[in-house]
């Protein structure tokens, strides 16, 4: 191969990069990025960076150092538009084509979006530039604040909002936030959290429609914009708000692939690829939060650094000699807890608290499916979730710290719950 194109210059574009030149390619390598930015790290933004604990520097993910060693062309702001059907070019916003040997989509995912008008004060969290506008916001005096959306992004947005003294509800359209990641039980501790942070969390309820009032001047100075004045849930309540958070999900960036012969996901939309990360067509690979692998489509920053790896094998060698081996595994900040997720878990699973306990708020909990550990969480417990995440990927082993676990069951069967309610009614 002689020319290489990575598109999407963030994190996984960025592994992809990096793996190239580390597995010897040494032909013309181009990173294509829409944002205008280097490579910056995106969890950040929903934690220090939002309550200024982190500044944009230590964001960075690249030094120029780097990216001189990496002697890549980076072509910043330039969203590409196309690739067409044969995977040999990509086609850029400024009309310009490039030749290309290989492609790495590495475009990632956008926010989800409320249908309905603009209004000013509705923020979504996704890029740096999101990041900013929201962190002015938030230092223009207290704010009351409705997140909408309990998964991770909302929880520690609403978590960091929390922290600088913002009057915070939390709505949830399920039952209870993040089940479907952790499943009910410990889902439930997690929205526990909210109550320890001082936040409401609404649970059951959607969102019928944004209320905006006063016109104001939009930070261009040209447009007007009418402001956020509350939230109506679908069950008929109005809660006031002057700054709106929605983190109601993201889709994977793929709009410009609309003419290439890529296959995508019916039900999420990711690029679809065998489990060594190469589509339908041996000269592209997918990576990172676009990329469908082996079935399955994580949006977590610890895929997006596995993978390019072993695409970038595949993408070389021109065919699929390398599969994923990895364990899915994410950590979320929230409310001075840390979160760590590690496996498979499926609905059925059983739980099982290997370490520690709900009540002291720290734990390590273990997934269990037909007598085998499938998955690990903890709470506040780094080194043991270390193990067993190991553990995890290598079940050989022999794992103490997984034995005598104490189910999460109590004498009456019922499982304990964090004191108080999860969710407000
Ligand atoms: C606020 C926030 C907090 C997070 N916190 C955590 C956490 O605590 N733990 C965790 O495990 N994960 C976390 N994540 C997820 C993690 O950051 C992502 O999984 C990771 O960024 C994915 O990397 P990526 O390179 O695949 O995609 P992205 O980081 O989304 O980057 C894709 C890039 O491609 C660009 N692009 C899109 N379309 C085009 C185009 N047509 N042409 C050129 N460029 C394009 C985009 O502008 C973007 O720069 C968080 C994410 C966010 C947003």
């Amino acid at each position: 191969m002689r020319t290489v194109t990575v598109v999407g210059a963030s994190l996984a574009g960025l592994y992809a990069a990096r793996a190239l030149r580390g597995q010897g390619f040494d032909g013309r390598l181009v990173v294509v990025g829409a944002e205008p930015h280097r490579p910056y790290d995106r969890p950040p933004l929903s934690k220090d960076f939002l309550t200024g604990k982190a500044d944009e520097e230590q964001l960075a993910l690249c030094d120029e150092e780097e990216s001189a060693e990496l002697d890549a062309e980076w072509l910043l702001g330039m969203p590409a538009q196309g690739l067409d059907p044969q995977g040999r070019a990509v086609l850029l916003a400024d009309g310009r084509t490039l030749t290309t040997d290989g492609v790495v989509i590495a475009t990632g995912a956008g926010p989800r979006m409320l249908p309905g008008p603009a209004y000013a004060g509705v923020h979504v969290l996704r890029t740096l530039g999101n990041a900013r506008a929201l962190r002015t916001e938030l230092a223009n005096g207290p704010r009351q604040i409705v997140v909408i959306g309990g998964g991770f992004i909302g929880a520690e947005t609403a978590s960091s909002c929390a922290a600088l003294g913002h009057d915070v509800t939390v709505i949830e359209a399920a039952p209870l936030p993040l089940v479907p990641q952790l499943g009910a039980d410990m889902a439930a501790f997690c929205a526990g959290l909210h109550q320890r942070g001082g936040v409401r969390l609404i649970c059951g309820t959607g969102v019928a429609a944004l209320h905006a009032g006063r016109t104001v001047t939009g930070s261009g100075g040209s447009a007007h914009d009418r402001a956020v004045t509350g939230v109506e849930l679908t069950d008929g309540r109005l809660l006031a708000a002057d700054l709106v958070i929605v983190g109601i999900g993201a889709h994977p960036q793929t709009r410009w692939l609309s003419g290439s012969s890529l296959a995508l996901d019916a039900i999420d939309g990711g690029v679809i690829c065998d489990d060594g990360c190469v589509t339908a067509l041996p000269q592209v690979v997918a990576v990172g939060d676009v990329a469908k692998v082996g079935g399955i489509r994580a949006e977590h920053w610890t895929s997006a650094t596995e993978q390019p790896a072993v695409a970038v094998r595949n993408l070389l060698a021109g065919r699929t000699t390398e599969t994923l081996r990895t364990v899915p595994y994410f950590w979320s900040d929230q409310y001075g807890a840390r979160i760590q997720f590690a496996g498979h878990r499926q609905d059925g699973d059983t739980v099982e608290i290997a370490e520690g306990s709900l009540a002291e708020g720290s734990f390590l909990a273990r997934y269990e499916r037909a007598g085998h550990t499938v998955a690990v969480l903890a709470v506040d417990r780094p080194r043991p979730f270390l193990r067993a995440r190991r553990a995890l990927r290598d079940p050989a082993t022999d794992h103490p710290e997984l034995s005598d676990p104490r189910s999460i069951r109590g004498p009456s069967g019922v499982h304990p719950r964090p004191s108080g309610h999860a969710c407000d009614s």
